[in-house]
């Protein structure tokens, strides 16, 4: 059954949740030393908050992912995990997503598994119509579905909500059905609840006999099972008080509440140590008392177990009552009875109204407190609380004396008297000893019954473990699995960005070398190029590089029309120069007359070297027309300029230029032609007695 794979495994999870939130939720605002259980049960419930907070948005995602019947699952299994740390809102919720979604999908043992833990829920927080109207609802669906496990569990449910209200008929009916279903089925834990529930109502009556009875059949499965066995060993405790055997009871109790704080159940535990206050109280132990309802009332309070809150309420009003603290018990009745009637919940409505009667009395006012017995339990229904009616009978006694009216108080005494008869008279006495007998009797059968359904319980008990630790190590593993695989893509993701850094530096450095390589190579190259067309000495084109600019400029002007003009200087009587002043004077004059030519040539202008002391100045465009006065120019310019230059100041530099214009020769003249025309017109000028220009003439 899925139920029974889903809940383990809900547990499981809420466990290892827990454990791994102790270091998240260490800081916790409440005083831990109070009360460590209330607070473990608020840190479940900040957990369970946490969980949800987290998983809330992915919900909608589900269905796509996993399909309907995975979002079922996921559903139930979030339910029962929520279930597990005692957040019943949060459970209840995706509960009844479940179950919406299963009978969508047509799915009736989801659906009822379901709202077998919703009803749960509803029981635990005293919503008592919702739980009637979910196990009607679960009643029917089990009818239709033939789920006769669903059916068993809404008759139980059913018993306990009529209990709850007073109707110990209807409570009868329906927890005696859901006895023959269980048993039928041969389901332990469900027979020892159904035992459980009628043991409580033949308790209620007072018929203590069947009541015991029936809380040893359901003692002798718990035990074996331990499921809800606290539960059991207390409803064993409350029989031993009722029948005056405080020492049982409170052997009873004892291992009732070992039992409870092994489980770390916060609603049994919370039952469990409510019912102790109650008996502590009844004992006239009222401080003990009051710690231990306090205690309870603060985790029933923390996890929202409402009926728990109700009887907590009650009994600490009762403890204060016992220690003369009249007011705050007062509040705490009046509290009490007001939880009692939000949850129309009989046993604790009851209690506080005699509580506050008893209270009314103590204060010394017995017309209110005869009031307040008369209103509450007038009606004859109430008569079948036989336990409670002896109570009330003797507090009427009380009453009855302090107005003043003996007769009446005697009545009540009677009355008191007899239904104490009637429970633990002669005929108890003597059915409870035949009781006794027969368990003597059939004891050693049990026994050995027990043995063999032990063997059994046994058998089914491992198989289970088997399936729920396969379950577990499956989901274990799961998890596991994808740590690793995300450990070890995040390792190998790592690695591989560490790899690539190291890499990217290296071909950073490599890059930055080469770029530094290549700029020294394109420095190199360019020194390279300058040195191939410049002339060493004096910064100028070189002869060759002068002589492809000047042929590229002849083109262009052929191309594009245009014209230009060629100037050749010469140094006059150069040789002279040199042998007076010396070849490095030379050579000075030689950079001078160049800086000087430079200062007066315009920027599309060439200038450079020919050879020796002989210079080139290429005029370009319209200016070709006044090649001549330019020449004259700059002739007159580089005398001036090397104006005493020359040691001695005796010599003078002077330059001889001829010039020769493109325009003026035939279309047809080429480079050479034009430097020979630029020759001859020097040769003129050196003839004509040199300081001069002269224009060569075609
Ligand atoms: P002219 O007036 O007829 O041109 O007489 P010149 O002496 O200048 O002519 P010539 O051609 O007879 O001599 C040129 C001289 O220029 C010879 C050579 O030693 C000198 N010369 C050529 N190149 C350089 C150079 O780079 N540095 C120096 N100091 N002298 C040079
Ligand atoms: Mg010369
Ligand atoms: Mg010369």
């Amino acid at each position: 059954m899925k139920a029974g794979v889903i809940l383990p495994l809900a547990r499981w999870l809420a466990c290892a949740a827990l454990a791994l939130s102790t270091s998240v939720l260490a800081n916790n605002p409440v005083d831990p030393a109070a009360y460590p259980r209330a607070l473990a049960a608020a840190d479940s419930q900040r957990l369970a908050a946490v969980i949800e907070d987290n998983l809330a948005p992915l919900a909608p995602a589900v269905p796509a992912i996993i399909g309907t019947r995975g979002a079922i699952t996921f559903e139930r299994l979030l339910g029962g995990t929520f279930l597990a740390l005692d957040s019943y809102a949060t459970a209840e919720k995706h509960l009844r997503r479940a179950q919406t979604m299963a009978m969508a999908f047509d799915d009736p043992d989801d659906a009822a598994a379901s709202a077998v833990s919703r009803g749960e829920i509803a029981i635990l927080t005293g919503n008592y119509d919702r739980a009637e109207s979910l196990s009607n609802d679960l009643a029917q669906l089990a009818a239709r579905a033939n789920l006769p496990w669903a059916q068993a569990t809404a008759e139980e449910y059913l018993g306990v909500v009529a209990r709850r209200r007073g109707h110990l008929d209807e409570a009868q009916a329906h927890a005696q059905r859901a006895l023959a279903l269980q048993r039928a089925l041969g389901l332990a834990p469900g027979t020892a609840t159904a035992l459980s529930n009628l043991g409580t109502l033949a308790r209620d009556r007072g018929d203590y006999a069947t009541a015991l009875d029936l809380f040893r059949q359901a003692l002798a499965i718990r035990e074996r099972t331990d499921d809800q066995l606290e539960l059991t060993l207390r409803n064993l405790a409350l029989i031993y008080r009722d029948l005056g055997d405080d020492a049982t009871a409170r052997d009873y109790f004892g291992r009732a509440l070992d039992v409870a704080r092994r489980h770390g159940d916060s609603a049994n535990y919370a039952a469990t140590l409510g019912t102790w206050a109650g008996f502590l109280v009844d004992a006239g132990e009222f401080a003990p008392a009051l710690a231990a309802a306090e205690e309870s009332l603060a985790v029933s309070s923390a996890i929202g177990d409402r009926p728990s809150v109700g009887f907590d309420v009650l009994n600490s009003g009762r403890a204060l009552l016992g220690l003369g603290r009249l007011d705050e018990a007062d509040a705490r009745l009046h509290e009490a009875l007001a939880i009692g009637r939000e949850l129309n919940q009989h046993e604790i409505l009851a209690h506080s109204q005699v509580s506050l009667a008893e209270a009314a009395l103590a204060r010394g006012d017995a017309a209110q407190a005869g009031r307040l017995v008369q209103a509450a339990f007038a009606d004859p229904q109430a008569a079948r609380y036989k336990p409670l009616m002896v109570e009330v009978n003797e507090l009427r006694e009380k009453i009855a004396t302090a107005i003043g009216k003996p007769a009446q108080a005697l009545q009540y005494a009677h009355a008191a008297a007899a239904l104490r008869e009637d429970l633990l008279g002669t005929r108890a006495s003597r059915r409870l000893a035949a009781l006794e007998s027969q368990y003597a009797r059939t004891a050693a059968d049990q026994q050995l019954a027990l043995a063999n359904k032990e063997n059994q319980l046994q058998a089914a008990r491992l198989a289970q473990q088997h399936l729920q630790r396969n379950y577990g190590i499956i989901a274990a593993a799961g998890l596991g699995a994808v740590l690793l695989l995300l450990a070890w893509r995040f390792l190998g993701v790592r690695r591989l960005n560490r790899a690539l850094a190291v890499r990217n530096a290296e071909v950073e450095s490599q890059r930055s070398a080469l770029s530094q390589a290549n700029e020294r190579l394109q420095q190199q190259a360019d020194e390279l190029y300058q040195a191939a067309i410049n002339d060493p000495l004096t910064g100028i084109s070189n002869r060759g590089h002068l002589l492809r600019q000047l042929d590229a400029r002849i083109a262009d002007c052929r191309r594009h029309g245009g014209d230009l003009a060629l100037l050749l200087i010469d140094f006059d009587h150069f040789k002279h120069i040199n042998d007076t002043h010396g070849h490095l004077s030379g050579d000075r004059v030689l950079v001078a007359g160049v800086q000087a030519l430079r200062q007066w040539l315009e920027p599309g202008d060439l200038l450079g070297r020919y050879g020796g002391e002989e210079f080139m100045a290429v005029i370009a465009g319209k200016r070709a027309a006044d090649a001549v006065q330019i020449a004259e120019r700059l002739r007159t310019h580089v005398t001036n300029a090397l104006e005493g230059f020359l040691p001695g100041g005796r010599d003078t530099v002077t330059i001889s230029v001829g010039v020769a214009v493109l325009s003026h020769l035939p279309a047809s003249a080429r480079l050479e032609n034009l430097i020979e025309a630029a020759d001859k017109a020097v040769y003129a000028a050196k003839s004509a007695g040199r300081d001069c220009v002269m224009l060569h003439v075609a």
